[in-house]
């Protein structure tokens, strides 16, 4: 049986495709490279904001029209949050919650056995992690999924209510995960979550809690793992320990992604954020002073409720006095069931648009800025596609670099020098060709 997956949404989604994806193929299912034609679908939606749950709900209906007699199975948030919504949907057979994603294959065959609907929704305010491996992967850099919820309630997010409680994957299954992804190659690991750096936060009333920083320390420890990636982690949750480690270790790559969301007092204290921008600053100082070409990456949303000339101009500022490499800009998006949907002023959407077209200019003079300050040193890259004579692939501190070499290098670290900056792209030298050329 042929099955096609659609992925909406974040960094977890993709990885708990992948897992659904595996988990199937090791069943005999055939993954399908069209979305035509299926015996089965899987849709795993997202329900981040207004627009992400009418995209959801529009791909389930172009999937049931485009695979009329594939068995239809809807998971993820938008599922989770309008789980009866769903189960009304013609052609829809089974719904599945964010949890039990690793029922997959018997969810289905319960199904087929006598084609009656399946529903499998769990309340996931209180709930325990659901453990799950991704081995197949095809990329240079795998994804470990560690921890699963929110216990934060940004005033404009939804997810703690569609993802659920903080829950986090056993140290013992991490680290054997990891050390079997090394095994087959994978040099530079991503460690995910929907709130990454919370990791073990459900312990903390314990004695000797094993947290972030605990999991971090025996994470550098695994033989042969050349780079450790975390995909985002808020700012408090950078302590002293987790800077000694960085000191440390330079496997703890030279990129970070640390949200911001605003750079208005104001405006944070609205978003119901943990931080304010004095404290915000003062974390990335201490930071610089352990890396200095450390490339911090960030998330900023535009046009919340309320937000004045004046405080845009203040999150502009700011932006500039930290020197971000690049931003990530969403304009404010209305979601239902949040605090932020039920407050006064909301932005029209005109000025949401050309506060977004402001910080995505910004964005590109500081990118551009990082990757000129990178030219004329030496780096390690680690090729992830072959094109034509070149490789293509990242350094730790996530320049994307172009550079000759062979479809054998992929995968493997490559020295590098930075030559000039041929955007997107910096344009590298191998360092055993520079040598010749000396
Ligand atoms: S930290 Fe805030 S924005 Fe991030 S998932 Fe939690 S509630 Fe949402």
């Amino acid at each position: 049986m042929k099955f096609y997956i659609y992925t909406l949404g974040c960094k977890v989604n993709s990885y708990e495709s992948g897992v659904m994806a595996d988990l199937l193929k090791k069943e005999g299912y055939i993954e399908n490279k069209e979305d035509v034609e299926n015996d089965i679908c899987i849709i795993n939606t997202c329900s981040v904001t207004n627009s992400a749950d009418h995209k959801s709900s529009k791909i389930i209906r172009s999937a049931i029209r485009k695979n009329p007699n594939a068995v239809m199975v809807v998971t993820g948030c938008f599922s989770q949050a309008n789980a009866d919504e769903v189960e009304g949907m013609e052609g829809v057979h089974i719904v599945l919650g964010n949890k039990y994603k690793t029922k997959i294959v018997s969810l289905i065959k319960e199904y087929l056995k006598d084609r009656k609907n399946v529903k499998q929704v769990e309340d996931i305010m209180d709930t325990e992690f659901e453990s799950m491996t991704l081995s197949d992967f095809h990329r240079t850099r795998a994804f470990v999924k560690i921890q699963d919820g929110c216990n934060n309630f940004c005033s404009y997010c939804i997810i703690p209510y569609t993802r659920g409680n903080v829950r986090s994957k056993k140290k013992e299954d991490v680290i054997k995960e990891i050390k079997e992804l090394v095994k087959q190659g994978h040099k530079e690991i991503v460690l995910t979550g929907i709130h990454t750096g919370n990791y073990g936060a459900e312990n903390e009333q314990e004695e000797n809690p094993y947290d972030f920083a605990c999991l971090l320390t025996d994470l550098v420890k695994v033989q042969g793992l050349k780079r450790l990636r975390i995909s985002s982690i808020e700012m408090n949750e950078i302590n002293a320990r987790i800077l000694k480690l960085m000191e440390k270790h330079p496997l703890l790559i030279d990129h970070m992604h640390i949200p911001l969301q605003a750079g208005s007092d104001g405006v944070l204290k609205r978003m119901n954020r943990k931080y304010d921008t004095a404290a915000f600053v003062n974390k990335i100082k201490e930071i610089r002073t352990i890396r200095p070409n450390l490339s911090i990456t960030t998330d900023v949303i535009v046009g919340f409720p309320g937000e004045t000339e004046e405080e845009f101009a203040e999150t502009v500022s700011l932006i500039k006095q930290i020197g971000f490499t690049k931003l990530h800009v969403f304009p404010y998006s209305k979601r239902n069931g949040t605090v932020a949907a039920t407050m006064e002023n909301q932005i029209k959407e005109e000025t949401k648009k050309e506060r977004v077209h402001t910080l995505l200019e910004l964005s590109k003079e500081l990118e551009l800025s990082y990757m000129e300050k990178n030219v004329n040193k030496e780096e390690i890259m680690i090729p992830e596609v072959y094109k034509e004579g070149y490789v293509i692939g990242h350094t730790g501190n996530y320049l994307q670099i172009k550079c000759k070499g062979t479809k054998q290098e992929i995968g493997q670290e490559k020295k590098v020098y930075l030559e000039k900056v041929m955007y997107p792209y910096i344009l590298g030298m191998p360092v055993e060709n520079l040598e010749k050329v000396i």
